[in-house]
């Protein structure tokens, strides 16, 4: 999961609200110091977390709760609005431009094994899951088998590639195909890697940079390094004109949250973030809705970005439709779960999910989600089609009549109504909004979110 010891940490401070009627100054600052604790174990910058928390203390104290939400509410809205601040607040992404024989160039610079490569397969997948026509160039002519690396990439995607293993100059490589290219939507381009940022590899990327001229110039950073993120892309954005940072790897460290803050006040913004080792892992990166999934408050628009490419735009806007109606029935949690389910592991989407995330539902259960997909369906069709309108209606006697039916036990019917009951919960609450403006509505509405 992305960022697991961060959200499970940040989740644990909303524990100890819950359980507290009246926000006391001494609770407050026992809510910040586990803020710290957890901010600095994900290796954030020491300034920024106390930067960070001394305003959330002072807003804590001074500002009153608007009418209708609660002292506890008013706080997580707080340490919520102030995580964004610190992450980079405004979502990025790119905007492809299409022009008539030019393709949109996006260009990716970084050191060696920051996951260069990895992305550009990744960022093929994204650009055509979108519709466009996607091309992929190894300009990276010094490590011997980069060139293979990316062919083989681009192979198992059915995205076409330009490589040459035996060109060592990477002007040329890209003038023999540069007309070629012209047929194309998005052109990724891999460029050579160094141990440390020198005055070689800037020299090159320049030069590269002057003949391609490519729209976007996007540093891969690993999320490893965690801080010592910033001085990378300082120095990157200075020398080499990047537009963007993408930062890979944030599924396989604790450092995440360092590289992410370090990152973010650069003035080099953060685009996308890399989340595990498949071509889909790849995220648009959106602050709210990250802190959103962090606080356990879920991401629906990155839900959404995922639909958006797996499933054609239709179907995305109908699982939309039917996340935002809060009124809807087990067919059609059925179908959001069949779908999600095309998104990949269940326990990666639950994160997205409003709601779920803060839920804590143990990994292994979670994982078990597949296998009831299978369950579901057979309890689904034992159902009449008034039960599956109004699930309220199943009580005992139903239930077992179900069971019988579709050899299910009790016990799983009983989840599936729960996890029904759970997301029309949470649907509702939601009905309308899009989920950037939910902390606006919950707080206007002085509607409740249970943290467990
Ligand atoms: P390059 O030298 O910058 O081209 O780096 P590569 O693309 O070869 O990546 C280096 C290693 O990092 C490879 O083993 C990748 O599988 C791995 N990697 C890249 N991105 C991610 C990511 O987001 N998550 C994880 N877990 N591994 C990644």
């Amino acid at each position: 999961m992305v960022l697991d010891t961060l959200g499970d940490a940040l989740k644990n401070v909303f524990k100890k609200l819950t359980g507290s009627v009246h926000i006391s100054e001494k609770l407050l600052d026992e809510i910040i110091k586990e803020i710290q604790r957890a901010l600095l174990s994900s290796d954030v910058n020491v300034q920024f977390v106390f930067r960070l928390t001394k305003t959330i203390k002072e807003r804590g104290l001074n500002e009153q709760p608007p009418t209708g939400v609660t002292p506890k509410e008013h706080i997580i809205k707080i340490v919520y609005e102030e995580l964004v601040t610190l992450f980079g607040k405004e979502k990025k992404g790119i905007t492809i431009t299409k022009e008539k024989n030019k393709p949109f160039i996006i260009m990716l610079v970084g050191l060696f094994g920051a996951g260069k490569t990895t992305t550009i397969g990744k960022l093929a997948k994204y650009y055509a899951q979108r519709g466009n026509k996607v091309a992929v160039v190894g300009l990276d002519v010094h490590r011997p088998a980069a060139h293979l690396q990316l062919q083989q990439i681009a192979e198992k995607l059915s995205i076409d590639s330009y490589v040459d293993g035996k060109q060592k100059d990477p002007l040329k490589l890209w003038k023999a195909n540069e007309k070629t290219l012209q047929s194309y939507d998005v052109v990724l381009v891999d460029t050579a890697g160094r141990d440390a940022l020198s005055k070689d590899l800037v020299k090159e990327i320049s030069s590269v940079s002057k003949t391609i001229q490519p729209q976007e110039t996007l540093l891969v950073l690993s999320a490893d390094i965690g801080q010592a993120a910033e001085k990378q892309a300082t120095m990157f954005h200075e020398s080499c004109n990047v537009t963007g940072v993408i930062i890979s790897k944030l599924d396989g460290t604790a450092k995440g949250g360092g590289s992410l803050s370090a990152c973010a006040v650069t003035g080099a913004p953060i685009v996308f973030i890399g989340v595990g080792e498949r071509p889909e892992d790849i995220e648009v990166f959106n602050p709210e809705g990250f802190v959103g999934r962090l606080l356990g408050l879920g991401d629906l628009e990155t839900l959404l970005e995922k639909a958006r490419g797996l499933v054609n735009e239709e179907d995305a806007e109908d699982l939309k439709k039917r996340m935002l109606k809060g009124d809807f029935n087990l067919l059609d949690l059925y179908e959001q779960m069949s779908t999600m389910k095309k998104m990949g592991p269940l326990n990666k989407i639950a994160e997205m999910i409003p709601g779920m995330g803060g839920m804590n539902i143990p990994k292994e259960m979670l994982e078990g989600q597949q296998d009831k997909m299978d369950s579901w369906k057979f309890i689904l069709d034992s159902c009449t089609q008034q039960e599956l309108e109004e699930p309220e209606l199943i009580g005992r006697q139903r239930l077992e009549r179900i069971a019988e039916g579709s050899g299910q036990s009790i016990t799983d019917i009983r989840g599936l109504l729960k996890q029904y009951k759970q997301s029309k919960k949470i649907m509702k609450m939601m009905k309308g909004e899009n989920p950037e403006k939910l902390m606006k509505k919950f707080s206007g509405a002085g509607q409740k979110i249970k943290f467990k």
